[in-house]
């Protein structure tokens, strides 16, 4: 069986993987990026002080070194590839292109000067070739971080780490250099809900509490639980969140030691609009303080108060989820920024039956949730649906039967394809690079990798 996969990230190694793990049928794998690296987020989207983490990519490593598995790097699906192309030379084609752009608050102020995506953010310190250009005013004083996820959290962090922290991790080096100059000094975390909803998980708090030169605290009046959020707690089963709604509750008793920055985690309040100075840059926000209401399911939403109050902030990150865009030529629901399907078969947005030959896995297929590991499952459940549908018939063979047309065809299109010995040549070069300056790696431009690869 021969399967193309799109996008190198996470779920498309976890997929590869689990394809060539099997003796019958013997499957051959092409990984397409379209990028110059490999590794999708775990490079561009894991935050730079969390190396351990990146040390998944040594099982991506392995799985490229087993015999079956091809990456075409540098060739973008829709333009150097179309859906047609690969539909005409593999039995299966699976998506897994994550979720690469953000959701938007949809207040009045979103799109003035200084208030940007999380995920633009997360984009340019680890030096993503589309995103390395963009230009962050970090000579201000004061930034709202608005959501309280993982992604949110990463971020506060970052604006938070000392320039020593900072220069032990692989952030990309421009960003590295702005980070350095910075004159942020008060960062605000804001959760539309309380403590025990917050969607950062128990170790990324901890976390919080421990940085170099920045103190943390929380307003003891927002992280003391309401009825309805304790009478959750209590029918909770799950330890962490108890711990993590003690460690919330620890900050709010911390008295300030004189760090030169200070973070603060505000629960239970919503940004309802984004003020402007003259040159239409942001200069404050307006906070609406929310209550918590059951819904008919139980859950506990947000209700906003009336009661208003002004934050100074002049930087804005709105970090309140990622989203997948469409594909060219490939279903697509737009309510949830997802490609329609069952188990990873891809269905037809007409007669929601399952498209031959066509799957999808991570977060185009599920939606923007969970760690890294949370992709080998769902991956498997992919690949699983695959050999089953390849098994019954259903995967007819492909009109070119060559796995060598292929690669003529793509290097017809894009002179400059990267294979994964090309990837592990710059990989070396990046590693070397941050032995002698004492990281784990120093990140090449897309400029420097054409230039080692002659493609300049
Ligand atoms: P997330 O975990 O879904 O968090 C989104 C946050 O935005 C929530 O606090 C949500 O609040 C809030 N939000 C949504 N709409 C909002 C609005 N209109 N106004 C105010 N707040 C709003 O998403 P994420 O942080 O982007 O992370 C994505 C996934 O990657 C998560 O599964 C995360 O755990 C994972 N990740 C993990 C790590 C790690 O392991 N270290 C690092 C980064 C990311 P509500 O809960 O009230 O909706």
């Amino acid at each position: 069986m021969r399967v193309a996969i799109v996008g190198a990230g996470p779920a498309g190694f976890f997929l590869a993987e689990r394809l060539l793990a099997r003796a019958e049928p013997a499957v051959g794998v092409d990984m397409y990026e379209r990028l110059p690296a490999p590794h999708g987020l775990v490079r561009f989207g894991v935050a730079p002080d969390h190396e351990k983490i990146k040390s998944v990519t040594r099982s991506f490593d392995a799985v490229a070194s087993r015999p079956g598995f091809r990456y075409f790097g540098n060739i973008e699906f829709g333009g150097d590839v179309t859906l047609r192309d690969l539909v005409r030379h593999y039995h299966a084609v699976c998506f897994t292109t994550g979720a690469q752009t953000d959701r938007r608050m949809g207040i009045p102020g979103e799109d003035l000067a200084r208030s940007h995506s999380a995920t633009e953010f997360v984009a340019w310190y680890n030096g993503h070739p589309r995103f390395r250009d963009l230009e962050f005013d970090l000579s201000v004083e004061r930034v709202a971080v608005v959501g309280v996820g993982n992604v949110a959290v990463d971020v506060a962090r970052m604006l938070c780490r000392t320039p020593e922290e900072l220069a032990r991790t692989d952030v990309a080096d421009y960003a590295l250099e702005a980070l350095r100059a910075s004159r942020v000094r008060e960062v605000w975390l804001l959760g539309r809900r309380g403590p025990a909803q917050a969607a950062f998980t128990t170790p990324e708090v901890r976390e919080l509490g421990e940085l170099e030169g920045c103190d943390v605290r929380a307003l003891p009046d927002e992280v003391a639980l309401d009825p309805l959020s304790r009478a959750e707690l209590e029918r909770s089963a799950d330890r962490t969140l108890r711990r993590k709604v003690e460690l919330l509750q620890g900050f709010a008793e911390r008295a300030p030691t004189g760090r030169p920055k200070l973070l603060t985690l505000r629960f239970l309040v919503s940004p309802v609009a984004l003020e402007g100075d003259a040159a239409g840059r942001v200069c404050g926000m307006t906070l609406v303080r929310n209550a918590l209401e059951a819904d008919r399911s139980g859950a506990l939403r947000a209700v906003a108060t009336g009661r208003t109050e002004r934050l100074p902030v002049e930087l804005v990150f709105r970090s309140v989820g990622y989203r997948g865009v469409p594909l060219p030529d490939v279903p697509f629901d737009e309510k949830t920024g997802t490609i329609p399907n069952a188990a990873g078969r891809v269905l037809s947005p007409a007669t929601h039956d399952p498209l031959p030959g066509l799957y999808v896995a991570g977060w185009i297929k599920r939606g923007p949730s969970g760690v890294i590991g949370t992709n080998k499952p769902d991956a498997a459940e992919t690949a699983d649906a695959m050999v089953a549908d390849f098994e019954a018939g259903l995967l007819p063979a492909p009109a070119e039967p060559d796995p060598a047309a292929i690669e003529r065809l793509l290097r017809e299109r894009q002179p400059c394809l990267i294979t994964f010995d090309d990837w592990k040549m710059l990989d070396r070069i990046e590693s070397e690079r941050g032995q002698a300056n004492g990281r784990p790696r120093v990140k090449m431009t897309e400029a420097e990798i054409m230039a080692k690869l002659g493609c300049a």
